[in-house]
């Protein structure tokens, strides 16, 4: 039984001020029917760690480096993430990719210096909107599954998100006969590269403008287990609700 997870990236927004949106979703949710996490910028990590201490909201990074530590200016490690209080860390994110020329290659070492480092790895995929235009979309997920996940992956160590880089920011969201298909084939395929048992507990993710009022339709499709949020999960206001839709889902 894959325990749902509710995923909010904060990307680069929030100070101090924000925390007390952190305060009040952990108010809001004391005993969750689903997991919930969030990814505040790494500024706020140790502070936004304590503010949930004593509550079910964990908290997590939005990048990390490969290596444990040295010479990497402006850089994170996983080990570093963990020592401020994260549980996990997004590897892959399509700004990562796109921002920073990051290569499947290279997402796949942070994953697993994450897992080293006793993260969960919240591995991000998704395809371009020309390339889901071309009819690529299912040949790029299989390549980015196949160079990104570490062939270590366990279920509990590996989270898996679907995000369609045009449904990223943008108010598009697929269709959920598309979003039914991609998640279908990622299960399939983390069998093919985990074997059957780890990839049936791994939780996959759909990423890419959900908000309240779309949340318990996507929720809906087999093999989402929650969603990774960007815009709608730095307001409590905007996320409990979501929240809210994944637990009676
Ligand atoms: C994201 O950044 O992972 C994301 C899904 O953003 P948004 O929800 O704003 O589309």
């Amino acid at each position: 039984m894959r325990r749902k997870l509710a995923a909010g990236n904060w990307k680069m927004n929030g100070t101090s001020a924000a925390l007390e949106e952190l305060a009040t979703l952990a108010q809001a949710h004391p005993a969750p029917g689903c997991d919930i996490l969030i990814c505040p910028p790494s500024t706020l990590l140790h502070r936004a760690a304590d503010t949930v201490a004593a509550s079910a909201v964990a908290v997590g990074g939005q990048d990390c480096h490969a290596k444990t530590s040295g010479a990497h200016t402006g850089d994170i490690s996983a080990d570093m993430l963990r020592d401020a209080g994260a549980t996990s860390v997004i590897v892959g994110h399509s700004e990562r990719r796109t921002d920073h020329g990051e290569s499947d290659a290279q997402v796949q070492a942070k994953a697993e210096a994450a897992i080293a480092a006793g993260l969960i790895a919240i591995v991000c995929v998704g395809e371009s909107l020309e390339q889901r235009e071309a009819g690529e979309t299912l040949d790029l997920i299989r390549a980015q599954l196949a160079g990104s996940v570490p062939q270590s992956s366990k279920a509990e160590t590996l989270v898996v998100a679907y995000e369609p880089v045009w449904a990223i920011g943008t108010g598009k969201v697929p269709t959920i006969e598309q979003i039914a298909e991609v998640h279908d084939f990622m299960r399939t395929e983390l069998a093919q590269h985990l074997g059957e048992d780890t990839a049936a507990g791994v939780r996959l993710l759909y990423g890419g403008s959900v908000k309240a009022s779309n949340a318990a339709e996507i929720f809906a499709v087999t093999n989402v287990d929650g969603a990774l949020v960007g815009g709608a999960s730095l307001k409590a206001a905007d996320f409990s609700p979501i929240v809210s839709a994944l637990e009676k889902a």
